[in-house]
């Protein structure tokens, strides 16, 4: 299977309502020729809509979709060259291993020895070579989704679609294919779209993520920029823990609960703001450890202790009432009594990890 056959995707103002609802909201968005780009979004937000229309299943309203330079829009599906793993992977249950991973060839025309030698090269890529004579119900959830995986390969597409390849699998297996995938896209090279609603699985995975919410983009980025930085209270709170804290930015300062803060970016104009604060990032000081350099000081008292097994998530209080999640990692049994409520706490939060928002959760 060839490398550096993979083509760009363009979409630019792609709309598809159904009634009332807009599935689609003027998306526009570029993937790059051997890309890994996830969709990644709450149930509903138009992430199989998105796959179906590159697919070809779904005609959108309006706008245009290009796979290199060619328009797509009116090209019918089995023309797009496009290969396609879903969540269930319809498998045809009564036929061998091989004659399913067979089957886009046939409806291509290629047959016999032609046909064995690439069943077997795309077998042997999702480490399923042997395996062709074996019935399909032979085989476990995760060799049939691997089998599903061939089957979309065997025509060495340009353009790989996938949805939720993997939700039906459990968490071990789950994760395990996570890192095949991965593997197999850099090998390959193809241009993947990649749909998920599980967020850990898109950080893992992607080069870029596209987070949807309501047919719209809300944010394209990298995993790591996607994170540290969101774009928007939805998606800070759809990846990862948050606390949001209204705050006022008052002559050019930004204080919270009486202490004045330094944040990531310059302060915008004076105004309410809020507040982002990732639990993971605020961390506990020693009795005597000063901040350092780069870091917020804060003042706090423990409210309440969660032990959750490798960390420990506490309720913090500020002077000011303002309550806080910290996760910290969890202290054996012998130091139990450091969880008392009413300790006083003093918390070092990074400067880049101090991240302001609207005050209605769009960016600041
Ligand atoms: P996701 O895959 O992110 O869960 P979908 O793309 O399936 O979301 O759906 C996006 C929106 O479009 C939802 O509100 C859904 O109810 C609606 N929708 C999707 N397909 C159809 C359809 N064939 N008929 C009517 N509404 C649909
Ligand atoms: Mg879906």
């Amino acid at each position: 299977m060839a490398r550096n056959s993979s083509l760009p995707i363009t979409i630019a103002q792609v709309t598809k309502t159904y009634g009332k609802v807009f599935a689609l909201d003027h998306v526009d968005l570029n993937i790059q020729s051997g890309e890994f780009l996830t969709l990644l979004g709450p149930s509903g937000s138009g992430k199989t809509t998105l796959l179906t229309v590159l697919a070809g299943f779904t005609r959108p309203d309006g706008g245009s979709l290009k796979f290199g330079d060619t328009e797509m829009i009116t090209v019918p599906p089995h023309k797009r060259d496009v290969g396609m793993v879903f969540q269930n992977y319809a498998l045809f249950p009564h036929m061998s291993v091989a004659a399913n991973v067979a089957f886009p060839l046939k409806l291509r025309g290629v047959v016999g020895a032609e046909s064995a030698r690439r069943v077997e090269r795309a077998l042997e890529m999702v480490r399923l070579g042997g395996y062709g004579a074996r019935g399909v119900d032979q085989l476990s959830g995760g060799q049939r989704q691997r089998v599903a995986l061939a089957r979309a390969m065997v025509f060495e597409p340009r353009i790989m679609l996938m949805d939720e390849p993997l939700s039906a699998l459990d968490k071990q297996l789950r994760e395990h294919m996570q890192i095949e995938l991965r593997q197999l896209h850099e090998q390959l090279g193809m241009t993947t779209v990649y749909v998920t609603h599980d967020q850990r699985e898109a950080l893992t995975m992607s080069d870029r993520i596209a987070v949807i919410q309501g047919g719209r983009i809300m944010q394209l980025d990298t995993p790591r920029a996607i994170y540290e930085r969101p774009a928007n209270r939805f998606v800070a709170e759809f990846i990862g823990e948050s606390t949001f804290v209204p705050v006022t930015v008052a002559a050019g300062r930004l204080t919270l609960a009486g202490q004045a803060l330094q944040t990531a970016d310059p302060l915008p104009a004076d105004g309410a703001r809020l507040l982002m604060l990732r639990p993971e990032r605020l961390r506990v000081l020693g009795a005597t450890e000063e901040p350092g350099t780069g870091f917020n000081l804060l003042q706090a008292t423990l409210v309440h202790t969660v032990y959750q097994g490798d960390s420990s998530l506490l309720q913090v209080a500020l002077a000011d009432g303002t309550r806080l999640q910290v996760r910290s990692a969890s202290i054996g049994l012998a130091a139990a009594a450091q969880a008392e409520p009413g300790r006083p706490l003093r918390l070092a939060l990074a400067v880049h990890d101090t991240v302001l928002l609207a005050a209605d959760g769009a960016a600041a």
